[in-house]
Order: C-alpha cells, then sequence, then structure tokens
C-alpha cells in the first residue's frame, strides 16, 4: 500500500499534433526514462519527477505504471484524486479519457472503472455499493453534469458541516453495478461540459471536471467491517495565462477564475508536503476546487498529478510553467 497522504507525479509529453508539424515547430522536450527525468532544450535544468512518459508512450503504459497502482488504496479505504494538469491542448483529456466515446484505446477513467468492476467481481466476501457523480466548476460555480435539468438549473452548492465536513446538498449520485453503467453515464456527462472557442483550441475547456466514485464496503460476514472511499478523477482547466489564447472581456475574466484554482491547489498540495505545516494551516477554502476536493487531499489519501505538455519549441513558456508547476507539487 501506499504511504498515506502521497503525492505522485507523472509527466506526460504528448507528439507534435498535425497543426504543429505544418506550421514547422520543432520537438524541445526529451525524456531520459532512466533517470525519470526530462530536459527542456535551452533551459538549464533537468526535472525529475516520479514518472516520465515521451512522445511515444502509450494509453496502456499511462494506467498500468501510474494509476492502476494506486487503485488498490480504495479496498483500503483510502481516497484517490488523480489530476490532469497543463495548458490547453497538452494532452489533459486525452489522459484522462474524460470525453470517452467508446473508443478502443481509451485514458485513464474508463480503465479504472473497468479495474475497479473487475476487482468487485473476484471478491466475494465484501458487499460492495457503488455510486457516481459527474460535475464540473465553472468560473467557482459548480454544475451538475448528470442532472436532467438544462445547465443554469443545475447548480450545486458547496456546504460544510462540523460532522458531514463538506458535502453537496441535491447532487446526482447514480448507483452503478457495473462497469459498463458507468462509461454510459461517463458519456452522457462529458457531452455537457463548458466550453468555449479561442485562438489555442476551438474546444478548449476552460472548466474542471470531476468524476467521482463512491465505494462503500462491507464485510459479509462481520458487520462491523466498513469502509469506504472516493476516487476523484479530475481534468482541471487550461493552466495558460489569458492573455496567450487572445481571449477578451467574459473570456479573459475566466481565465483569471480558473488560475485561481489551479492557484490554490498548488499551494495545498505544496502545505501538505511541508511538514512544520502537516498540522497547521492548509488553505483549502481559498478556492472552490480545494474545498471540493478537501477530504481527499491529504489525510488518508493518495494524489498522482499527470502533468501533460507539449514538445514544441511554440509552447516552450507553458510548458516551463506546467513543469515548475509539476515540480512543486512533486517536492513533498
Ligand atoms: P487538453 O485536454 O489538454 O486540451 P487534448 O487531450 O484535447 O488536450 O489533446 C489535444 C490534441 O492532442 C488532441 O487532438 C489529442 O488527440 C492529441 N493528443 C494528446 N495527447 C496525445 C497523445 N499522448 N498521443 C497522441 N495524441 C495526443
Ligand atoms: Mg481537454
Amino acid at each position: 500500500m501506499t504511504d498515506p497522504c502521497s503525492v505522485k507525479v507523472a509527466v506526460r509529453v504528448r507528439p507534435l499534433v498535425p497543426h504543429e508539424i505544418s506550421k514547422g515547430c520543432k520537438e524541445i522536450v526529451e525524456v531520459i526514462p532512466e533517470n525519470n527525468q526530462l530536459l527542456v532544450r535551452s533551459a538549464e535544468k533537468a526535472f525529475t519527477f516520479n514518472y516520465v512518459l515521451g512522445t511515444d508512450s502509450a494509453q496502456e503504459e499511462l494506467y498500468e505504471k501510474c494509476v492502476a497502482p494506486l487503485l488498490k488504496n480504495l479496498f483500503e479505504g483510502l481516497n484517490v484524486t488523480i489530476f490532469a494538469y497543463g495548458q490547453t491542448g497538452s494532452g489533459k483529456t486525452h489522459s484522462m479519457g474524460t470525453s470517452y466515446n467508446g473508443d478502443e484505446n481509451p485514458g485513464v477513467i474508463p480503465r479504472a472503472i473497468q479495474d475497479i468492476f473487475d476487482h468487485i467481481k473476484d471478491t466475494f466476501s465484501v458487499d460492495y455499493t457503488v455510486t457516481t457523480s459527474f460535475t464540473e466548476l465553472y468560473r467557482e460555480v459548480l454544475y451538475d453534469l448528470l442532472s436532467n435539468r438544462p445547465k443554469e438549473q443545475s447548480i450545486l452548492e458547496l456546504r460544510e458541516d462540523v460532522t458531514k465536513g463538506v458535502y453537496i446538498p441535491n447532487i446526482t449520485e447514480l448507483p452503478v453495478e457495473s462497469a459498463k453503467e458507468v462509461l454510459d453515464i461517463l458519456m452522457r456527462g462529458s457531452t455537457g461540459r463548458a466550453t468555449g472557442s479561442t485562438n489555442m483550441n476551438a474546444q478548449s475547456s476552460r472548466s474542471h471536471s470531476i468524476f467521482t466514485v463512491n465505494i462503500a464496503m462491507q464485510h459479509k460476514l462481520d458487520k462491523s467491517q466498513n469502509k469506504t472511499a472516493k476516487l476523484h478523477l479530475v481534468d482541471l482547466a487550461g493552466s495558460e495565462r489569458p492573455k496567450k489564447t487572445g481571449a477578451q472581456g467574459t473570456t479573459f475574466k475566466e481565465g483569471v477564475d480558473i488560475n485561481k484554482g489551479l492557484f490554490v491547489l498548488g499551494n495545498v498540495i505544496s502545505a501538505l508536503g511541508d511538514e512544520k505545516l502537516q498540522n497547521g494551516f492548509i488553505p483549502y477554502r481559498d478556492s472552490n476546487l480545494t474545498r471540493l476536493l478537501k477530504d481527499s487531499l491529504g489525510g488518508n489519501s493518495v494524489t498522482l498529478m499527470i502533468a501533460c505538455v507539449s514538445p514544441a519549441d511554440y509552447n516552450y513558456e507553458e510548458t516551463m510553467s506546467t513543469l515548475r508547476y509539476a515540480d512543486r507539487a512533486r517536492k513533498i
């Protein structure tokens, strides 16, 4: 079992995409797998992470190396949170599999769901109750992606209570009994994600999407043995600075709010890792993203950050910014 309160960081470099190749972009990111290191041309230092995945890495490799080992913690009653971080177009949604559509070679979420249900099928001594929810955080407003109501009527509220901790009244939490059911729910929810057009990527995602699987476990013979665990799979908003998208007006304001969530998440992860602060102040309350994930960051939980980067020279600044963010998370 992984140490509770552990944070691991994986960096994945995607291949050049067609529009980068046609623009004549050069690759400037090099991976040294044997040292878990990553070099960016013209930057002085090498970065070291728990896992580095180069441009030829398969979806299966990401899952088997970085994610599958963490999921075992769920069945011990620990919460597991997996983030995809990076600029728009860096491969977050591809890696997470958030917009799963029956793909043959899916990302993390469909694979995790399949593994969870395979484990459940193989464990006869325990009764499992699994539910799932899917939310989106957009400009600090939380939306229920599984609600049948129109978007503007599916706004959720985050509440806090001494005994319950953080909870979300009226959230749609669907009971599920098979991987197929969860995948259908994932497909249904991901079509409702807010997207906006910027000149970086027509499908630019400026919201955080949070897919959650809740697992309650009760031993069949010894009713006193029960545990619960949550798996959060978070496809974060693009980390780019608003100015690079060329967006204006509302879009610019969106950029500012979103970066606040990412900024606070960085602070929370960094505070969790600072021993002197372990019993002290962790700024969960500074953003809705961290409030929402409070009981799944630190304490009885395990976290993986998948930092996604483009290999292209054109994205040098954003790539360095992502690596610095990931580096800060790793120093725990
Ligand atoms: P993001 O969610 O970070 O905005 P996407 O996941 O949508 O980025 O990826 C942007 C584009 O790059 C998509 O066309 C996607 O298919 C492609 N892509 C991303 N990662 C990879 C990868 N590892 N291998 C091949 N193509 C990738
Ligand atoms: Mg995306």
